[in-house]
C-alpha cells in the first residue's frame, strides 16, 4: 500500500506512515457499494456474453459479402468451375438429357462462378449463354450476351446469338 499523505510505499496494514508519521486511516468501501459494483461486473460479463457472438457473426457476414461483391480474380479456380460445367454439359449432351433442368441449372451455376472468379474468361461466358439457351431461359440468354458484348463488343459468337434473338422477336 502506498501513504496518501506522502505517496511512498508502506508496508501493508500500517495505522501510521513510518515515512510521514500520518496516520493511516482505512477506508472501508460500504457493502451496499460493494454489492452494487459486483453487480455491474456480472452485468457487463453477461453483455459480453451476448456481444461477443454478435460481433463474430458481423465479421463472418461482412467477410461474405466483401467476396460476394468484391470476388478475387483467381484465373485458375474459374477455369476449375467451367471445366466442371463443361463436364455436365457433356454429360446431358451424352446422355441425350437436353432438357435435364436440374443438371442445366448446376452447369450454369459452374459458368457462373467461372465468370465470378474471371470476369474476362470469354469461353465461361459462351458456355454459360449457351447453358442458358439449352434451359430455354432466354431472358438470361440476352442478359449474359448483352454483357458479353459491351466487354468484347466483336465477339462474333454473342452477335450471331443477339441476330438469332432478334429474329426470334415478331
Ligand atoms: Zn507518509
Amino acid at each position: 500500500m502506498f501513504c496518501p499523505n506522502c505517496g511512498r510505499q508502506i508496508p501493508d496494514g500500517s495505522k501510521f506512515c513510518p515515512y510521514c508519521g500520518k496516520k493511516i486511516e482505512i477506508v472501508e468501501e460500504p457493502k451496499s457499494f460493494k454489492k452494487e459494483s459486483l453487480k455491474k461486473e456480472k452485468r457487463k460479463v453477461r453483455l459480453s456474453i451476448i456481444l461477443i457472438p454478435v460481433v463474430v457473426v458481423l465479421i463472418v457476414i461482412s467477410i461474405v459479402f466483401y467476396f460476394e461483391f468484391f470476388p478475387q480474380v483467381n484465373p485458375a479456380k474459374s477455369s476449375e468451375y467451367e471445366t466442371k460445367g463443361l463436364t455436365i454439359l457433356s454429360d446431358i449432351v451424352a446422355n441425350g438429357n437436353l432438357a435435364d433442368k436440374n443438371k442445366l441449372s448446376e452447369a450454369s451455376r459452374c459458368f457462373e462462378k467461372a465468370i465470378k472468379l474471371n470476369p474476362d474468361s470469354i469461353t465461361a461466358s459462351r458456355n454459360l449463354i449457351f447453358t442458358y439457351l439449352l434451359s430455354n431461359n432466354f431472358s438470361d440468354v440476352e442478359k449474359e450476351t448483352e454483357k458479353m458484348l459491351q466487354k468484347n463488343p466483336n465477339d462474333a459468337f454473342s452477335l450471331k446469338i443477339k441476330e438469332l434473338l432478334s429474329e426470334e422477336m415478331p
